[in-house]
């Protein structure tokens, strides 16, 4: 899960990492009242789930009290484009006290799965440019793993600054790597942390992602959960209690078991094809449960067919094929539908597809079911 910037700056001054004074603002009749507190320059800063908002507008440094008040109210409710992120809403904006930048750098925790740890990612060539830094100079950007006696020291000597500012930097880290463990994070990023001309060292940005297996531990971060963030379908599936991931192809499906979703999205691949979603009904999914991942499915406008792939272990055949004829009849689905069963009542469960008067595609196999999605 993510969190936005301010919220994950509130975090900071919690652990004790420095951020600039800011007020967060969500309507545009607050903005005037809001930026009266302010000395200039000040800087307005779009708050949506999206990297390089910088380049995409939506964070704009203000030299003064008018010029902050047109840029506030420009941003807060423009839609903002980015490439990590596609198009959003700005519905809250972050009002900050500019600051002094003497020095960008970036620094992250992220879990390394390969390693098992937690990695530490710095360098002195931080900044909006941080993915260029990384394609041209990695050696720029160092790296250390996070084992029982941890300590940065080394790798933050490498920087090149001097002792005061490497105490802080070593500071932070402390700092962040106990959010991180105490939090569950899988990622922490501050990128920008800057150096001022007063020689402090300060979190200019934060961006923090949390691990969902593990919030239920954490009622304070699942309470920063933004829904408006969220993918309106995901968020419709979390609730049905249905696995769900958008993804950007145009053959929808609905799998029961992670696995073999997994497999049928390889399938669609190899008849030259992209899938719509990532869908795990489970193993028990009642015939109101496939109704209303139906329902979810259908919702996507690119979607040009669907295709339901189940092993009838737990979840019968016969079953799934009532589930199916009667979301078909009720929802008014018109695009081509393919089924492939395999298991338990499998011929009793064709037999309800093919006597309903309604427009079913039922394959023996996946080979079958990979010379259908072709042509389609
Ligand atoms: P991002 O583009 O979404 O990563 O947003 P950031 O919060 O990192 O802001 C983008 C850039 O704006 C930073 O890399 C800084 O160069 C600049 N910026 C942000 N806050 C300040 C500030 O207080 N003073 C100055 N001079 N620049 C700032
Ligand atoms: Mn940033």
């Amino acid at each position: 899960m993510k969190i936005h910037e301010y919220q994950a700056k509130e975090l900071f001054k919690q652990y004790g990492i420095k951020v600039p004074a800011s007020v967060l603002c969500e309507k545009k009749e607050n903005i005037e009242q809001t930026i009266k507190n302010f000395t200039f320059p000040c800087v307005i800063k779009a708050q949506v789930h999206s990297g390089a908002r910088g380049k995409a507008g939506g964070v704009k440094l203000a030299e003064d009290y008018n010029s902050a008040i047109i840029t506030a109210e420009k941003i807060l409710g423009m839609e903002l484009t980015s490439k990590q992120a596609g198009t959003k809403k700005v519905n809250k904006i972050l009002i900050e006290q500019a600051v002094n930048i003497d020095k960008e750098l970036y620094l992250s925790l992220t879990f390394d799965r390969a390693n098992e740890a937690i990695a530490l990612i710095i360098s002195n060539q931080g900044g909006m440019d941080i993915e260029e830094t990384a394609k041209i100079s990695p050696d720029k950007i160092y790296t250390q793993l996070i084992t029982d006696n941890f300590n940065p020291e080394e790798t933050v000597k490498k920087l090149g600054f001097n002792s005061i500012i490497n105490w802080q930097i070593c500071s932070i880290i402390n700092s962040l790597y106990r959010l991180v463990k105490e939090k569950d994070a899988l990622m922490a990023e501050i990128n920008p942390l800057v150096i001022t001309k007063h020689h402090e060292v300060i979190a200019l940005d934060a961006k923090i992602n949390f691990d969902d297996n593990a919030l239920f531990r954490h009622e304070d971060i699942l309470a920063l959960k933004d829904e408006a963030e969220e993918n309106p379908c995901e968020l419709q599936a979390q609730k049905e209690g249905l696995n769900y991931i958008k993804l950007n192809g145009t053959i929808g499906c609905m799998v029961n078991g992670a696995g073999l979703a997994m497999a049928t999205m390889d399938v669609i691949r190899l008849a030259g094809k992209e899938a719509a979603n990532f869908l795990d009904v489970g193993g028990g999914a009642s015939s109101d449960k496939i109704e209303k991942a139906f329902k979810i499915l259908i919702s996507d406008k690119n979607l040009k067919a669907v295709f339901i792939n189940i092993f009838g272990g737990i979840l019968r055949c016969d079953f799934l094929a009532e589930g199916v004829k009667n979301a078909i009849q009720n929802l008014n689905i018109d695009i081509p539908v393919i089924v492939r069963m395999e298991g338990t009542n499998k011929s009793k469960g064709a037999d309800i597809l093919n006597h309903s008067g309604l427009k079913f595609t039922v394959v023996n196999d996946l080979n079958e079911a990979i010379e259908v999605i072709k042509n389609i």
